[in-house]
This record gives structure tokens, sequence and C-alpha cells, in this order.
């Protein structure tokens, strides 16, 4: 049964590429985090893909908060997923606390969509008791996706046999439904790693951007 790949896009693209996307990328188990500014285009133009946002407020009602996109927007929109807690996000170039992230998810789930929930090996601190609270009372919808600092754009995967462990543990430990797994995938490695059992899907940055390299992992995925 073929399982779920997340693509992330991140702070790239341009129309011409989602125009490409939209008339190619029909496969129903394929999810694209789109900069938000392509995703009213996107849904006018009836793409068959889903589609996820990157991130979102922590606010959920409309205020002075110039520059911010709530969830409630989102889903007015037809967005399905929201990715939450990038490392991007929580360490690199922003500062998304725990609180935060709990707040996000919170309205994620609230206005009837699936959080994406991104941690790495650092999983018990990103996760605070209230947080895995909130998991535990929303198991249908969040996905966590593990995401190793080392693995992100390195072209460095951890063995199968190692992601499919942390997966299982993670599972046991959030009660959640799906777990995922992120970094440096491509249509060369998809195969082995969606073969491990606790891998309900991928989660995948800077080769979804490529079209023919997103439809091989698609053939991929649909051959599982
Ligand atoms: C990511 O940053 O979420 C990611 C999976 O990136 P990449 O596939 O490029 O490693």
């Amino acid at each position: 049964m073929p399982k779920l790949v997340i693509c992330n896009w991140k702070m790239n693209g341009d129309i011409d590429l989602v125009s490409q996307f939209v008339e190619k990328i029909d496969d129903k188990n394929v999810v694209i985090a789109l900069p938000n500014v392509f995703i009213a285009y996107v849904r006018c133009k009836f793409a068959k893909f889903k589609v996820s946002a990157q991130d979102c407020s922590i606010h959920d009602n409309t205020g002075p908060y110039t520059g911010e996109i709530s969830a409630k927007m989102l889903s007015t929109l037809g967005v399905e997923y929201v990715i939450i807690g990038h490392s991007e996000r929580r360490k690199n170039f922003f500062t998304d606390s725990a609180e935060n992230v709990y707040n996000k998810i919170h309205n994620v789930v609230k206005n009837g969509m699936i959080a994406v929930l991104c941690v790495d090996d650092n999983y018990e601190t990103l996760i605070d008791e209230k947080t895995k609270g909130l998991l535990k009372d929303n198991v249908k919808q969040v996905i966590l996706a593990y995401e190793p600092m080392q693995s992100i754009g390195t072209g460095v995967v951890p063995k199968t046999s190692e992601i499919s462990q942390t997966l299982l543990k993670l599972k046991e430990k959030y009660f959640v439904q799906k777990t995922i797994y992120g970094g440096s995938v491509n249509s060369s490695n998809v195969n082995n790693i969606l073969a491990e059992r606790d891998v309900d899907g991928v989660l995948v940055g800077g080769a979804s951007l490529n079209l023919p390299e997103l439809q091989s992992i698609l053939q991929c995925n649909n051959m599982v």
C-alpha cells in the first residue's frame, strides 16, 4: 500500500514550477508544503495533490499580527496539513519555543487539519509534557516526522533499521498513528526507507523541487 510523501518546498519555487506540478502531479498520496503565496493559486487550479503549509501563527483569532497567517485562514483555503516545529524554525533561523509549538499544533487540530510535527533525536526535550498530552488527545491529527539534524540537506541517511526503531519508539511514547522519516530522501534511497514497517511515509525537502525526481519517488511509493 502506498505511504505518505510530504514535500517541503521551504522558501523555493516560483509560479512556473507550481504550474508544472499542478499539471503533472495527480497522486493522492502526495502532499506539497508550498510557500503560503502559492496556496490560493493551487486551490484555484484544482490541483489533484494535497496541500500543506510550512508553519502557522500561534494566534488563531484575527488581530494586529503583521505578517502572520492563522491556521483558520489556511483551513478555509483547503489546506489539509501544516508542518510544525521544523528545525529551521526552532533553531536555525527563528526561535519556535516548546510553547509556540504547542499553540500551533493546538490551532491546527482545532481547525480540522493534520499537524506534521518535526523532531530530531532530541524529541524528549522538544516535546514537553503539555504537548505530549495534546498529541495523546489528537493521535489521528498529528504525524510525527523524525528528521535527524545530521541528515537534513546533507545526503547522510541513517541505517533504515535505525530509522524504523526510532519511529517505533515515537509511536510507543506518543501514541500517534503515523510516523514518517525526513532527511536527504531521494529516488535512490526511498525504496529501502519505505520498505521499513514503522515508516508510514517520508518528508522530502530538496528532491521534491525537481519534478522528474519527485515522479520517481512517487513511482517507488506506488510499488511499496
Ligand atoms: C527537510 O528539511 O525537511 C528535509 C527533509 O530536507 P532534505 O530532504 O533536503 O534533507
